[in-house]
């Protein structure tokens, strides 16, 4: 079991909990970037092509608590640019910890060992290392030769040392299902405690726009992988740290639509509207964000940019609470598995979605002007 025990439960009772006091919207995971900048240059990010000002900028320790505190999601990921390069990172996580959250800092791992003693292995703790797949394909996708062998090498001592590590993988369109799971067998012969995996989104900001997969093509690529699983040299099931309805649906076997609040981002410009993967604009405050966003303007069948998404951030949340509201449709996808043959789900109709704006350059402006006055 990727995902543990207290975790599952404590997600569990707060997901029942909103829904048996009729709260429509609530956050599950709160994404929170102190930061922009990265010690790396992935092809496929969306994250670090910004003017050098607004790379320097950084959320103070206060201000991350102030999110935390206002959002109230039980899991807070911290992601960015490369989280390890903010100098006050490990007081984040411990204040993140003191208030009962599940914390996981998502890094590349160049400076994990390094950071590493910084801080404490814990039950509310874990890494995520991003892996991308081999030594050959991991190096090409974060555009630097020797990183593969540098996250392996930090992987082992974090769990060494007793920390919870899991990777977190991003599959474009050159993934290669034997190759895929021939990783995926890889890195549970390393240790890990769980593969993290999504689809990648297609960035508008990321310098590679070719290499994204499109809708079908992601159920084609995850059915084959899962196809393999147990086949190759690790003989057991891969643990995953997501849900096996979430896994499912990435199999094309589900039809969800996006749950954008589940995953509320904050960062240095605001609350990110709508979701982790579209910057459209940014609310001042969490409430904000919940109560004047016009959600109906975004998903899958609502908005161009939205129409290959089947990222984590956006459907995680929506097979979590699918468990809770259907849990006999999970049990009954739990015992069958995931089904890698036969028809797929049908899929949401794209016919009435409106065009897209291309509005991100909007409050990079604004912002850049507030720091130079
Ligand atoms: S489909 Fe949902 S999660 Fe994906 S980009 Fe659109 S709003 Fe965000």
């Amino acid at each position: 079991m990727a995902v543990p025990l207290n975790q599952m439960l404590r997600v569990g009772a707060y997901v029942a909990k909103k829904h048996l006091t009729g709260v429509k919207r609530y956050p599950l995971v709160l994404m929170l970037e102190p930061l922009f900048r990265c010690n790396l240059a992935c092809a496929g990010c969306g994250k670090i092509d910004y003017p050098p000002e607004i790379l320097k900028q950084r959320l103070s320790v206060a201000a991350c608590m102030e999110a935390i505190d206002e959002c109230g999601a039980p899991v807070v990921v911290i992601a960015g640019g490369e989280p390890l390069l903010h100098k006050e990172i490990e007081q984040i996580v411990d204040g993140a910890i003191a208030r009962r959250k599940f914390v996981i800092v998502c890094t590349n791992a160049l400076l994990l060992e390094k950071k590493m003693h910084l801080f404490k292995p814990s039950k509310w703790f874990s890494w995520s290392v991003h892996l991308d797949g081999s030594r050959e394909e991991h190096d090409r996708s974060v555009c630097q030769a020797g990183v593969y062998n540098r996250a392996v090498t930090a992987i082992a001592e974090a769990r060494r040392r007793g920390f919870r590590t899991i990777i977190n993988c991003t599959l474009f369109d050159t993934a290669e299902p034997e190759r895929t799971a021939a990783f995926f067998d890889d890195a549970m012969a390393m240790g890990v405690d769980g593969i993290s995996v999504s689809p990648g989104y297609a960035y508008e900001r990321a310098p590679d726009q070719q290499h994204f997969l499109n809708r079908r093509r992601t159920k084609e690529l995850f059915r084959a992988v899962f196809a393999r699983q147990g086949k190759g040299t690790w003989k057991k099931k891969w643990s995953f740290n997501q849900s096996s309805m979430f896994l499912d649906f990435l199999a094309g076997n589900q039809t969800f639509q996006c749950t954008p609040w589940g995953n509320p981002t904050r960062n240095f410009f605001g609350w990110q509207r709508p979701c982790y993967l579209l910057g459209e604009g940014y609310a001042k405050t969490f409430r904000e964000l919940m109560e004047e966003t016009d959600w109906d303007r975004y998903g899958t069948g609502n908005y161009e940019k939205c129409a290959d998404c089947m990222v984590h951030s956006g459907y995680e949340a929506t097979a979590v609470t699918q468990t809770i509201r259907r849990p006999w449709r999970a049990v009954a996808q739990l015992a069958r598995g995931i089904r890698t043959e036969g028809p797929m789900a049908p899929d949401i109709p794209l016919d009435h979605q409106r065009p897209a704006e291309y509005v991100f350059s909007r409050h990079v402006e604004d912002a850049l002007e507030k720091i130079r006055s």
